[in-house]
């Protein structure tokens, strides 16, 4: 038996996940452990191609120096016209736009509405790039993860929430990338 990491909670369906090499089932309450087994072992073809994909994802070539410092300056190019033109279809104004390598952000808005957004965001689809353009320039109207900070985000991107998901499958894989 392949081994998991179950966690119960309060859910009507089994779920499995891939994350980091790990096999995550979260399963209802109740649920009897052999039923879990089944769906885990019903799901080994699911789990053994995910695991490799995950794998491959990880052995993605390192980029070079050189290359950060292209990514850094398309990045300086694309991205303030993309904070220009969301922040005007939002109504709020920004300060300085920084451009980094970072290894754990994608972006970060301050108190005084200066952005900082990762320069590997030029390695992502561009509506996901726009989506994390959004996010920052909506912490312009809410400092924090409400409610009311994700209604302004889906007024103006009402499909923010599946671009964003793109960062939660290869996010890891890319920022692995510009690790040395
Ligand atoms: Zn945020």
């Amino acid at each position: 038996m392949r081994e998991y990491t179950l966690i119960r909670a309060r859910r009507k369906t089994l779920g499995l996940q891939i994350k980091d090499g790990e096999v995550i089932v979260r399963a209802p309450m109740r649920l009897p452990k052999a039923t879990i087994d089944a769906f885990v072992v019903k799901h080994e073809d699911w789990i053994v191609k995910k695991l490799a994909k995950e794998r491959a994802a990880q052995d993605l070539p390192k980029l070079t120096e050189q290359e950060l410092i292209s990514l850094a300056k398309q990045a300086k190019e694309v991205i303030p016209a993309r904070v220009a033109y969301y922040a005007a279809l939002l109504g709020v104004e920004y300060g300085r736009i920084t451009i980094r390598t970072q290894k754990t952000r994608w972006g970060s808005c301050s108190a005084k509405g200066n952005l900082n957004f990762n320069c590997l965001l030029m390695l992502a689809p561009p509506e996901v790039l726009d989506s994390v353009v959004v996010h920052e320039l909506c912490h312009r109207k809410h400092m924090n993860h409400s409610k009311a900070f994700y209604d302004e985000i889906v007024r103006v991107m009402p499909d923010y929430k599946a671009r964003h998901a793109w960062l939660g499958q290869n996010g890891r894989a890319l920022m692995n990338r510009a690790e040395r």
